[in-house]
């Protein structure tokens, strides 16, 4: 445990706004789930590019744009490799974990869903893996149909399997709530989905920088991320997805870079990547994203795990001193996301006076409005830790709400 704090502290020195204070106390940053905070590695890439590589993709036949060009092919490799893609070309890059599911939803209600179709989704999930799969219902005539979750926030296996039929075309998931923590058995949900032929998407936005990923071995069809939760740039993610299936889908936004040929009465589209990536990528956060994956790797998977399960542990047993906390999700494994609401208390009063100390945390519902009708709150107070975060921060956080009790005796 002490050598994992003291890890710690090595790889806190390399976040630079880690040192700042918020009204006259040193930042406790604790909305993770949002957006992590950037290492010096990634804010120096960026800024090498910019001041001296910059140029744009594909077009050039001049050295820079090849360079940029290549800079951003390396990085689908790195992503491929990071996530256990069967080829490069299986990583599309996308603005954002939105943006991919978006992307997957609407190629898939142009091709498989089909009326009288089944969508599966649970209800866990964040809007950005609601709103797009209701609007494919609604232009296809299919079904959402919601698998439920128990009491502590994992999700009901029993039930999720009966939720599925031979109807069911595309089951959704994530792979941890971003309100609960929950860490879901992405293999075998998508094993259950497999059963009946259905198509799996796993919103895969606070899985990426809390768990290794191989998205052979979970056997889903589609990953989506987004960079800016996982030390990177925001403004970018990505999209892994099967190559044969997304090689028989149309594409969906249309214009330069994803064409074959183009004449004033057809055009052909090009082979995947680019089939799916019309227009100027986001270049800049394209080779941030690599840094930020190279950092990942030079922190390792195993201090990742280890500090995960130690802070929430540590930050859970605080909050048991604390009378009238009330935990939204306590499911056995889960990621160190913590919810929580407070007897007499407002959330929002709670994030106030959390801020006041120096305390970032989210307030709110989180996207995820139809699970907090599932818990009947309005809202919660959202703790969220990376790898930087330390007891400290965690005794920041209990004493900052240890003074909203006092207040709210
Ligand atoms: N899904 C989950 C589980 C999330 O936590 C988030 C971000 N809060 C998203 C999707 C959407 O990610 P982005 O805003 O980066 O597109």
């Amino acid at each position: 445990m002490r050598e994992l704090f003291d890890k710690t502290q090595w790889i806190r020195d390399q976040f630079p706004v880690l040192k700042r204070k918020v009204h006259g106390h040193p930042l406790v940053y604790l909305d993770n789930g949002a957006t992590t905070q950037k290492p010096q590695s990634v804010i120096d890439r960026v800024t090498r590019f910019l001041s001296e590589e910059y140029s744009t993709v594909h077009r050039g036949v001049y050295l820079m744009s090849q360079e940029s060009t290549e800079f951003c092919e390396t990085v689908r490799s790195t992503i491929a490799r990071f996530v256990n893609a069967r080829r490069p070309e299986e990583v599309i890059f996308t603005s954002g974990t939105t943006a991919a599911i978006n992307l997957a939803a609407t190629a898939l209600g142009k091709s498989v869903v089909t009326p009288g179709g089944e969508i599966v989704i649970t209800q866990m999930e964040h809007h950005a893996n609601i709103v797009p799969w209701q609007q494919v219902a609604l232009a296809t005539g299919a079904t959402l149909k919601i698998a439920p979750i128990m009491p502590d926030g994992s999700v009901d296996l029993e039930a999720f399997e009966r939720t599925l039929t031979p109807k069911t075309q595309i089951v959704a998931f994530p792979h941890i709530s971003n309100v609960l923590g929950t860490v879901n058995p992405v293999a075998q949900m998508t094993a259950m989905a497999k059963t009946v032929g259905a198509i799996v998407v796993v919103d895969g936005a606070q899985g990426i920088a809390h768990h290794p990923v191989d998205v052979q071995a979970m056997g889903c069809d589609f990953y989506c991320f987004s960079a800016h939760k996982m030390y990177g740039p925001t403004g970018v993610g990505v999209l892994v997805g099967r190559y044969d299936l997304m090689d028989q889908l149309p594409p969906v936004q249309f214009g330069g870079d994803m064409i074959e040929t183009v004449t004033f009465e057809k055009s052909t589209f090009a082979k995947l990547p680019a089939k799916f990536e019309a227009g100027t990528p986001p270049i800049t956060e394209i080779i941030g994203m690599g840094a930020a994956v190279e950092f990942i790797e030079s922190i390792g998977w195993n201090y990742i795990l280890g500090h995960d399960q130690a802070i929430l542990n540590y930050a859970l047993a605080g909050l048991e001193t604390i009378p009238g906390i009330q935990l939204i999700g306590t499911a056995p494994g889960k990621s160190a996301i913590i919810s929580f609401v407070m007897d007499g208390v407002h959330p929002h009063d709670v994030g106030t006076i959390l801020d006041m100390e120096g305390v970032a945390v989210r307030v709110g519902h989180h996207c995820a409005q139809p699970l907090m009708g599932v818990y009947d709150v309005p809202a919660t107070i959202r703790a969220s830790f990376s790898v930087y975060n330390t007891e400290s921060d965690a005794d920041g956080l209990l004493s900052a709400l240890q003074k909203v009790r006092h207040y709210f005796q």
